[in-house]
């Protein structure tokens, strides 16, 4: 089919994606950018939706293309996009949080917090699990051209390395020599929070915690200083209590997000530590009052990430001071890669690669 496009898409929720050749989006606004896509990361948000657990409070209609964590080079561009920002044959990073540019938030640049943010993917528009991508406007595109990253180093950081980086940097002041961070759930965004708690944990000691010993492998070798299997461990509590002498953590970032976590954050958890929840597995979890009051904890939730950080965090990239850790797979193999990440056995990020 002549300028038709191959793209991975949801028909019906909890059923396999369909790879459809349909027509190649045609750019209709002045500032919108259509972009080949290099690469798109797999996220365990694609899952809730896929899966329909999020029909709810995300209607979408349907056959709709997942993927949020894109990268790719600009194919065409609409007449007002400026050339000195991005230009066809430039590689680009897409900044997920599609704002409205005039809301106290965006305004002060956490378009990712926008009431009315659209997500490639998780929205009218639709997401990376394609061959080109139309981003609603050049405002959105980090330009990467000339720097020497390549596009599935590059498109896990829209989320994975980026979520865990903000939540990180919230907490920073409280990090140093002496204190401990544990990190878990070392899975797409675990990884690069062990490599940003070495960054900016100013000497901080590091404790990775899963349920896999591959995963705490991958820990290990991005900077962890202990590693704790969660399911293997008998008693977490007592093992934490031995391992900082009696000290506990005095930051825990939960990349999981479930009520488990959460109890076992608050009963491994420093006075005055704090919780940063970035992970949206559960649904609930009740906060023990009186240990929160008397031991001054702080639980804060943290959303994906700016703008400018996704600019920071690819400036680590370039320098070599973080590294993507990535699984590959085919577009075709989507379905694969999507069971895969289910059953917990990718290490490091899904890519799809169309
Ligand atoms: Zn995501
Ligand atoms: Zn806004």
């Amino acid at each position: 089919m002549e300028g038709s496009i191959r793209s991975a898409r949801i028909h019906e929720y909890n059923k396999p994606l369909e790879l459809d050749n349909i027509s190649k989006p045609a750019i209709r606004g002045d500032e919108q950018v259509l972009v080949k896509v290099g690469a798109t990361g797999l996220c365990h948000s694609d899952l809730h939706l896929i899966n329909g657990e999020w029909k709810d409070i995300l209607p979408l209609n349907l056959p709709k293309t997942p993927g949020h964590e894109i990268a790719g080079w600009v194919e065409e561009v609409g007449k007002s996009v400026p050339e000195n920002i991005v230009k066809p044959g430039d590689l680009v990073a897409v900044f997920g949080g599609w704002g409205c540019g005039s809301c106290i938030y965006c305004k002060s640049g956490d378009e990712q917090l926008c009431s009315f943010a659209k997500w490639p993917g998780l929205s009218s528009f639709d997401g990376g699990f394609s061959e080109y991508v139309l981003v609603p406007s050049y405002r959105f595109l980090v330009n990467v051209a000339g720097l020497g990253v390549h596009p599935e180093n590059l498109a896990p950081l829209t989320d994975a390395g980026l979520t865990p980086y903000r939540a990180i940097k919230k907490v920073k002041s409280t990090l140093g020599p002496g204190k401990k961070i544990g990190i878990i759930g070392i899975g797409g965004l675990g990884s690069y929070a062990v490599q940003y708690a070495k960054i900016l944990g100013s000497g901080s000691k590091i404790f990775a915690l899963d349920r896999s010993n591959s995963k705490l492998e991958l820990a290990s070798k991005c900077g962890a200083d202990y590693q704790i299997n969660i399911q293997s461990t008998e008693n977490l509590v007592d093992r934490i209590r031995t391992e900082t002498e009696g000290k506990m953590l005095d930051v825990i970032i939960d990349c999981v997000g479930t009520d488990r976590t959460f109890y076992d954050s608050i009963n491994i958890l420093a006075k005055g530590g704090t919780i940063v929840v970035v992970g949206l597995f559960g649904t609930a979890a009740k906060i023990p009052i009186a240990s929160t009051v008397l031991n001054e904890y702080r639980i804060l939730g943290s959303l994906w990430g700016n703008y400018n950080e996704l600019r920071e965090v690819i400036e680590l990239l370039k320098d070599g001071k973080i590294k993507s850790n990535t699984t590959k797979f085919n577009l075709d193999d989507v379905n694969k890669a999507i069971n895969l990440l289910k059953d917990g056995q990718i290490v490091g990020r899904g890519v799809l690669i169309p």
